[in-house]
């Protein structure tokens, strides 16, 4: 069974009389589950659909929908499947107190890894959840591989009954599933020979495997150091080296790298990052591969929807992982606008400096940071720092850190967003610097925004 959270007015489901807290158990016969099965057995124009209403109601609807029209309803969000796995690197395990609820949960769920491109170990999958991927065609998923050694893999999940991934990927590709996959690398355990093993048996599973990224394992202040450490420049650049060796020969053969490091790899190495048509359709952009270069290509495409900011100062704020990388960007921006772009990178104060992405940057650290800058226009805050509520990591909302902060302050993916608006209203976005600190509550933000270097943490991404 599932339950509807709200009902659109005027849609198909509002006509029916469906209402929150409705109980949607059947259609045609076959039990409800989850919102898979209700979109795919709704993707029908005639259907039998069995409901309780609020009041107790049984109700058997026979519906027969004009094509296209969306029943307009939503529900209620589904029980995450948890992570049967126990990884040293673990973000969600060291979580300090006072956090947005769902950040305290190991989510391992492949629906999320269809729906949201959150990672899934996959290593909780029963014969039930395989034939569904199948029967419902979920694909591609995004896959943590780690290492198809199988020893490795289990020893880095902690999870001695962990599948081995390369049978079940090839299982599922045989099905016509395709994957995204990634590399957590952790120094010492997956990289080296190991590496080259893992590449080399992703790669003999042909065109399902769409993809593969090789992230550098990141460390909160709560992580087990004892168990797992980060991994030295060297280190990041002999990785390379063997990300570039797989992705030349993957350019020769399939006509695209297939195999990417992520941003932060070559920060860490020391090496430029490469150019945009590198990175193709950015499909890895939220697992931080290649984000730099797809901001600079999203700039690059609104240059003319862009306004004339000359003589106006913006604060963009980062985390320190892009801090490096973010002027070579702002240098892009200001150069097709005339602003002044400023860099403001926070300190991650809640997981500690080792934590580097904006995307798990608190209010707090952000507004102890805007305090005193008046003397900007502007700040373009992190979207991806906000889950779907508009609330950071820390629990506190958008508005509540726009009302404390001197400067206007609009959340921002790609700056385009935003400054591009701004031409068309420039009081309303506090281009001008008047009227009380707000936040723009319309930006669209994708139900993905928060992840882990490694999977999905509770809030969709993963
Ligand atoms: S890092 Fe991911 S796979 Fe590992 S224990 Fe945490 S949630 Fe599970």
């Amino acid at each position: 069974m599932v339950r509807v959270q709200a009902v659109a007015p005027g849609s198909l489901g509002a006509e029916l009389g469906l209402v929150p807290g409705t109980e949607l158990h059947a259609i045609n016969g076959r039990a409800l589950e989850d919102f898979l099965d209700w979109e795919f057995l709704t993707a029908d124009d005639c259907f039998v659909l069995s409901v309780t209403l609020p009041d107790g109601d049984g109700i058997e609807y026979d519906i027969v929908r004009p094509e296209g029209l969306p029943l307009g309803v939503t529900l209620e969000a589904p029980r995450i499947r948890r992570c049967a796995n126990h990884c040293d690197f673990c973000f969600v395990d060291g979580n300090p107190k006072g956090l947005r609820t769902p950040l305290y949960i190991r989510d391992d769920d492949y629906r999320l890894s269809f729906r949201y491109g959150n990672f899934a170990t996959l290593t909780n999958l029963k014969p039930w959840d395989v034939e569904r991927i199948v029967a419902y065609r979920l694909s591609p998923l995004y896959v943590s591989v780690h290492a198809t050694n199988p020893t490795v893999r289990r020893w880095l999940l902690r999870n001695p009954e962990a599948p081995e991934i390369v049978p079940q990927l090839r299982a599922l590709a045989q099905q016509g599933i395709k994957f995204h996959t990634q590399v957590v690398l952790v120094p010492g355990a997956n990289d080296g020979a190991e590496l080259v093993r893992t590449l080399t048996d992703l790669a003999a599973l042909g065109e399902s495997i769409l993809s593969v990224s090789v992230v550098p394992v990141a460390l909160t202040e709560f992580s087990k150091r004892s168990l797992v450490q980060e991994l030295t420049g060297a280190q990041c650049r002999a990785a390379l080296a063997t990300v570039e060796r797989f992705a030349t020969r993957a350019l020769a053969e399939r006509g695209f790298p297939w195999c990417y490091g992520a941003d932060d790899l070559y920060l860490q190495a020391g090496i430029p990052l490469p150019p945009p048509e590198w990175y193709g359709d950015f499909e890895q952009r939220e697992n931080g591969v290649g984000s730099v270069r797809y901001l600079q290509t999203r700039i690059a495409a609104a240059r003319d929807r862009l306004p004339d900011l000359t003589g106006r100062r913006i604060g963009v704020v980062t985390g320190t992982a892009m801090g490096p990388l973010m002027p070579q960007v702002l240098h892009d921006l200001g150069a097709v606008t005339g602003g002044h772009f400023e860099v403001v990178v926070v300190e991650n104060t809640l997981f500690g400096p080792s934590v580097t992405t904006a995307g798990l940057l608190p209010a707090a650290a952000i507004e102890a940071a805007l305090r005193g800058r008046g003397d900007l226009d502007l700040f373009l805050l992190p979207a991806e720092a906000v889950n779907d509520d508009l609330v950071f990591v820390d629990d506190v909302s958008a508005d509540e850190l726009a009302a404390r902060v001197p400067v206007p302050v609009r959340l921002s993916y790609d700056f385009a967003d935003v400054l591009s608006e701004c031409g068309m209203r420039n009081a309303e976005c506090g281009i001008d610097g008047r009227g009380r600190s707000r936040i723009d509550t319309r930006i669209d933000i994708p139900h993905s925004a928060l992840r882990t270097p490694h999977c999905g943490v509770g809030e969709g991404r993963g």
